[in-house]
């Protein structure tokens, strides 16, 4: 039977899987939600012997039920290729009492790569089945993972543009570099004054806007979106938590059924949707454990039960997940209202209107699977320290977010479950952060000389994504303020 999908605000809107990736958000700038989650209705015997790809098509051929085996085959083949340097694709490291799930083993050394491999796939496959002849504009707004992994998923996809916009002082020069560095005729990134917040309100704007819409279809282009609001990247997102459940289980770790914890740094709240997701499959996961940096409205939010945005911003070690709109909790709240479209609109209005919005006390008791809690900048450089001298293993500042939350659900509930902590980055793509928490000294030393001193000391090779930019040109320098951002895009689709 073919599973559709349904907006978080508008009860009367259902699409297919293949139309719900085109269109990436819904009418009313809702999020689209599968109208139920499908059980994973498979041995653990069967999915403890099977390769990531074989896991990928077990998880998504049960969500996008409109594609035909080839087709998802096909994706998942041209995703999880030799762009991933090791063949496990996520493989899980033991240290210091935790699993960590390597999530960063794709081109772009963040775990955007594991949807964002696949995302340009699906998309291409969609707009195939639903004989659309524009070309595709990808719009996305970073606070730096995305974007680069965005831009490497589709580079030179034919039929596709890709533009990007980051905060020009909010992402780490490393990431900057990855950006505009970046090849491809059908690439375009911008720099804007602001922050990511306003970066993705932006984007949400232009989506929104009916004329603009109409402008581009004129042009034959249409707007479709690589964010983490779109469903053709969350559910590849539940891919690993199945996978890595299941390496647990055929290296002996855990028995039959024996529920883990998992721990999630967490940003826009897509990675611990797709945990959330994962559980509702059947997985067994007791605690989703939500770590924030002190960017800490998700933490309030589930101690009190009020989402709150009005606070200042703080730029912190780990920019990725430096946002105070955590857009696909909007997925989470339509839930705890029952699938109730018209309540879940009405609080994400007071949220744009207000800046905030406060649960029913019945919606907050079907939180219970959550945890959450945060760690200040301190606690994040104490732990990547901790951890290295203690194991030699080195995470880095957003792994770290997650592992000082870890320690301290640990001394709060003595809980000894097994526990999975995402590791959503490779410590090269926060060098300077990472190697100034192990010694202060290492604040003279240059970027690159910096990523040298990493590999020796932690014992890992560079990777090919940080000595691709060694010496790479800059390809993109433009910068823009947020009100300009629709005049760049017009610009650059020459539109004006
Ligand atoms: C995007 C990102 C996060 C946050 O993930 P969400 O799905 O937005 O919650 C955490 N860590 C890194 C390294 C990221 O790139």
């Amino acid at each position: 039977m073919e599973l559709m999908y349904a907006s978080t605000r508008d009860a009367s809107e259902r699409v297919t899987a293949s139309q719900a990736i085109l269109r990436g958000l819904a009418n009313d700038s809702g999020l689209y939600v599968p109208t139920q989650i499908p059980a994973l209705d498979i041995s653990m015997d069967k999915l403890a012997k099977m390769s990531y790809q074989e896991t990928a098509f077990e998880v998504m051929k049960r969500f996008f039920t409109d594609f035909t085996e080839e087709e998802l085959k096909n994706c998942i083949n041209a995703a999880y290729d030799s762009k991933f340097d090791t063949e496990e694709i996520a493989p899980l490291v033991n240290a210091d009492g935790a699993y960590y799930l390597e999530l960063f083993h794709g081109s772009t050394i963040a775990f955007k790569d594991m949807a964002l491999s696949i995302l340009p796939h699906l998309l291409i496959t969609s707009a195939r089945k639903n004989e659309v002849k524009n070309d595709i504009v990808i719009l996305t707004a970073t606070s730096g993972d995305t974007g680069k992994a965005a831009l490497a998923g589709f580079a030179d996809v034919k039929g596709t543009k890709i533009i990007v916009f980051y905060p020009k002082n909010g992402v780490s020069p490393i990431q900057e570099k990855q950006m505009v560095t970046q090849k491809g005729n059908n690439t375009f990134v911008v720099g804007i004054h602001g922050n990511f917040d306003q970066a993705q309100t932006g984007v949400k704007q232009m989506f929104a806007d009916k004329a603009l819409a109409a402008e581009m279809e004129q042009a034959s282009y249409q707007f479709s979106s690589a964010n983490s609001i779109n469903i053709g990247r969350l559910v590849p997102q539940i891919v690993y938590y199945v996978y890595a459940y299941a390496k647990l289980y055929a290296n002996g770790e855990i028995k039959e059924g024996e529920a883990i914890n998992v721990v999630v740094p967490t940003g826009n709240f897509g990675n611990i949707l797709a945990a959330f997701y994962a559980k509702n499959m059947g997985l067994p996961i007791a605690k989703l454990i939500c770590a924030s940096n002190e960017n800490k409205v998700l933490f309030d939010f589930f101690k009190t039960g009020t989402y709150d945005k009005n606070r200042e911003f703080m730029l912190t070690s780990s920019p990725s997940m430096d946002i105070l709109i955590s857009s696909n909790l909007e997925r989470l709240i339509y839930r705890i209202a029952g699938d109730d479209a018209n309540k879940n609109a009405e609080l994400m209005k007071k949220l744009s209107v207000d800046g905030i919005y406060e649960i029913t006390p019945e919606m907050k008791t079907k939180l219970n699977d959550f945890y959450g809690n945060y760690a200040s900048e301190a606690e994040t450089a104490e732990t990547i320290k901790e951890l290295y001298e203690k194991t030699g293993y080195v995470i880095d500042t957003h792994t770290a977010v997650a592992a000082s939350v870890y320690h301290k659900y640990q001394k709060e509930t003595a809980d000894k479950t097994k526990t999975v902590i995402a590791s959503t980055a490779s410590p090269f793509k926060f060098t300077r952060s990472v190697m100034n928490a192990i010694d202060a000294k290492y604040d003279t030393m240059d970027d690159f000389a910096l990523v040298d001193e990493l590999s020796r000391i932690g014992n890992i090779k560079v990777p090919q994504a940080i000595d691709e930019i060694r010496n790479a040109k800059v390809l993109h320098d433009t910068v823009c303020e947020v009100e300009e951002m629709q005049k760049v895009v017009k610009q650059f689709l020459g539109m004006e």
